[in-house]
């Protein structure tokens, strides 16, 4: 594998950041993980245009333009003879002395990995996944926005670790008033009556690109989608419930927290808008 380093591209073995860097010693930087499908990048200026909002919420300055990190995401697939594949971006602060202050730190890094993608098991696309509500609250929007994709992710690996104890894969989390949030890596749908419903994006999530691409499918199927705050009640009494992510997809959810969602199956909106969204990854993206 060839790593994107600062213009350069080094072998997986020699891709290495200084230890100075502020992206280890503080998690100060921005990342985005991305899809290639079928020789395409999917989605690729939505995901840049949120990496230079990421970087401009935390004053983040990237040394590239955008036309630039497009420009050498596709050239690392190229390199790495990526059709489908995972695309890591991160932006770090760079390397700076141990005290917090940013100003400290000389030229942010780019780094752009371009490898396989380790997906989830056929069996969670036809069974659905078992969730569970995590006892770590996301992160307050006033702290760390969670709608900043940074490179410190600890609240989300916290809620990780409790679904893992859990025995899951994700977990919801809820907001500091107890509403819904999203997941650990993940957005979250119910259906209800025929409609789709996902928490509003103050809620404390992510802008996921995968969400946004779920509400234009839904819509233009003639489905009503709503956005509006989510209690835990409303996932137990939804007919159905779905994560979406650019890594998962559209995933579904059968269980919460040993409560069955809906028939305890995936359900037939579910099922309609894992089929639309995996059509439409296999026939756009930005050519490779
Ligand atoms: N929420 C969080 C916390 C995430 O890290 C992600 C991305 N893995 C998502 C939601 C989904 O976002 P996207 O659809 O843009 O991948």
């Amino acid at each position: 594998m060839k790593v994107y380093i600062d213009g350069k591209y080094y072998n997986d073995k020699n891709a290495k950041v200084s230890v100075f860097d502020h992206g280890l010693l503080y998690g100060d930087g921005v990342f985005e993980g991305i899809r290639a499908y079928n020789g395409r990048v999917f989605k690729l200026k939505e995901h840049i245009d949120r990496l230079y909002c990421s970087a401009k919420a935390i004053l983040l300055d990237i040394p590239m333009s955008p036309a630039e990190v497009t420009a050498a995401v596709l050239a690392t697939c190229r390199r790495n003879d990526i059709r489908d594949g995972y695309v890591r971006l991160v932006v770090t602060r760079g390397a700076g002395t141990l005290g917090l202050d940013p100003n400290r730190c000389e030229k942010p890094s780019v780094i752009i990995i371009a490898g396989k993608i380790q997906l989830y098991p056929p069996e969670y696309y036809e069974n659905g996944l078992t969730i569970v509500t995590a006892p770590t609250a996301r992160n307050f929007s006033n702290a760390v926005n969670p709608a900043i994709k940074s490179l410190n992710y600890l609240n989300n690996i916290l809620a990780k670790i409790e679904a893992n104890i859990a025995g899951c894969e994700e977990a919801i989390m809820l907001n500091a008033a107890g509403y819904v949030a999203e997941c650990t890596g993940d957005n979250v749908f119910i259906v209800k009556a025929g409609q789709l419903v996902t928490p509003p994006l103050y809620a404390g999530a992510l802008y996921g690109i995968t969400r946004g691409v779920t509400i234009e499918l839904a819509r233009a199927a003639g489905l009503a989608v709503t956005e509006t705050n989510l209690t835990r009640y409303d996932l137990f009494n939804a007919d159905e419930c779905f994560l979406t992510g650019t890594g998962a997809e559209l995933v579904p959810v059968v269980k919460i927290d040993g409560r069955l969602i809906g028939t305890g199956k995936p359900g037939p909106v579910t099922k309609l808008l894992v089929e639309k969204y995996r059509a439409l990854t296999q026939a756009s993206g930005e050519p490779i």
